[in-house]
């Protein structure tokens, strides 16, 4: 029997009830390394209750020492890197390098929390009316829900937790059921730094389990990163039940080539943001708009030169920069939309779906692919595809490539790469798109800035982490005082004022 994960309620590992598991693959062998149990919602009910009966506790602890935890917290996470790391290459299938990438920019939101005591500072106004002061402060909300996806197993999450935590929340975390195990060991050390039983949980599962957090009316708020389809309804779901959601979902990133932008670079970065991770990054490239015609050609030669000495292989492996998909549903998905783009007409320049790995005839490997001559009509170039696959369209100057990537129903990030300050200079204003680089191919922003995508690649009012995050996991309140308080007149029936 293959091994079996556990759900983490109330510092304890919990074998699942329902019955209910899938299975956990490694991607570069195809075979089933382990099973997830899919929570019910009643082990669901049973972990928002732990997290309840902790959150009085945890909110009235000093927020220093919240802080502190986190920090011992930062410093099992730089000792564990490698090993969690190599539980995310084993259930995502990317190479370590990339998986250490994305623990990296975890940790950085890790050590962004450790900073909250400073920014949780309220505001102070001494004698807004006679002998009465007025300040405000910002409380944890209670139980808070995170809801991840498979493709960043751990930094994620810690979009999330850290600063959920560090806040006065306590936290019930749903981590993709793909790619699981990384949550284990998040749990496992956030245990070990000394975060109180019941503050930090773990249920496994599926859709259920999702339905089962979005309606429980114990859970204040929710933050959830996935799908377009699914980050709607995880948000229409949650404001009817009126809690606090922000909702994270897909993504169709340009990048615009200009003409006098430098070739070398252009491609290098448009190989890096569109094959790495397979694709699978909400912030990967899988558009690439060329400017005139000639910029178009030298491109596709460059890009299909480039593709073609990319090295695919398990992530493990020394000198593989391209690991397999996470499952063989996705990798046959993303191996339709190939035939599609055929169909459509558009130009299929390279073919990843004659790549072969040596002894791995059963890992999802699917090689970098490019179509030339992407129509905004065409579904290839409308879909999330999520996979090793580049469009190149074709406009004849910078307002149509403007123009194009404002139509589109995604707006996570884009990118220009230019020499020319003026072009670069108007894009990042005319641009309706949350996150902008100017010659960087992924604008993922700094800890201590906010992520987030506008138009359908978010639902709600705030960003994911940095102040955004601060805002969304604390309520404001405002306090009027007059001290002392004996000094009562008769009631005054006038709205309060300062006449
Ligand atoms: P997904 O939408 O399939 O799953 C995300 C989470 O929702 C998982 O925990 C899953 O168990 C749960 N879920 C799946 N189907 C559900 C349903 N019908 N009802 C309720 N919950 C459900 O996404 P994925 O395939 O794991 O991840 C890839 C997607 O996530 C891509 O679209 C990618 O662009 C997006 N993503 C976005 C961001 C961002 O910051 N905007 C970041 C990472 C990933």
């Amino acid at each position: 029997m293959s091994r079996q994960l556990k759900h983490f309620i109330g510092g304890r590992w919990l074998a699942g009830t329902s019955r209910r598991f899938g299975d956990i693959f490694n991607p570069a062998t195809g075979e089933v390394s382990a099973q997830v149990p899919f929570a019910s919602a009643e082990e669901v009910g049973q972990a928002v209750a732990v997290a309840s009966q902790a959150f009085p506790a945890w909110a009235a602890e000093p927020v220093l020492r919240r802080s502190r935890l986190m920090m011992r917290f930062l410093q099992l996470l730089e000792r564990g890197t490698p090993r969690l790391a190599e539980i995310i290459t084993a259930e995502h299938g990317k190479t370590l390098a990339d998986a250490e990438g994305e623990v990296q920019r975890g940790m950085e939101v890790v050590e962004f929390a450790c900073g909250i005591p400073a920014l949780l500072k309220g505001e102070f106004s001494e004698n807004v009316s006679h002998a009465v002061d007025s300040y405000s402060l910002r409380q944890p909300l209670g139980v808070v829900a995170g809801i991840t996806p498979f493709n960043f197993p751990a930094m994620v999450p810690m979009w999330m937790f850290p600063i959920a935590l560090v806040c006065g929340n306590t936290f019930v975390l749903k981590p993709s059921e793909k790619d699981p195990s990384a949550a284990g060991l998040l749990a496992e050390l956030l245990k070990e730094a000394g975060i109180p039983d019941g503050v930090f949980n773990v249920v496994h599962g599926d859709r259920e389990a999702v339905e089962a957090l979005v309606a429980h009316p114990a859970v204040d708020a929710i933050s959830s990163v996935g799908s377009t389809a699914v980050a709607e309804q995880i948000y229409r779901g949650a404001s009817a039940c009126g809690k606090r959601v922000q909702a994270l979902g897909g993504a169709k990133n340009h990048m615009v080539v200009m003409p006098d932008a430098d070739p070398a670079q252009a491609v290098s970065a448009l190989m890096g943001a569109a094959f790495g991770s397979a694709g699978e990054r909400c912030m990967a490239v899988s558009v690439a708009v060329a400017v005139g015609e000639l910029t178009a050609d030298a491109l596709v030669q460059a890009l299909a030169e480039a593709m073609r000495k990319l090295k695919v292989g398990p992530g493990d492996q020394p000198g593989v920069e391209m690991g397999p998909l996470v499952t063989r549903q996705h990798y046959e998905r993303v191996c339709n939309y190939i035939e599609l783009g055929q169909s459509e007409g558009a130009k299929l320049v390279v073919d990843g779906r004659t790549i072969g790995v040596k002894g791995h005839r059963n890992g999802f490997f699917l090689g970098a692919t490019l179509f030339d001559r992407v129509t905004p009509e065409m579904q290839i170039y409308r879909d999330e595809i999520f996979g090793p696959v580049l469009s190149v369209v074709r406009v004849a100057d910078y307002r149509q490539a403007v123009e194009i990537i404002n139509r589109n129903e995604y707006a996570n990030g884009t990118a220009i790469f230019t020499c020319d300050g003026g072009v670069a200079r108007d894009f990042v204003s005319a641009i309706k798109v949350g996150m902008v680089g100017v010659n960087v191919p992924i604008p993922v922003p700094m800890a201590f800035y906010s992520f987030g995508g506008w138009k359908r690649s978010l639902f709600g009012d705030t960003h994911i982490y940095g102040p955004e995050g601060l805002r969304f996991y604390t309520r404001l309140k405002t306090v009027t005082e007059r001290w002392p308080a004996s000094q009562a007149k008769g009631p005054d029936f006038r709205f309060p004022s300062n006449g």
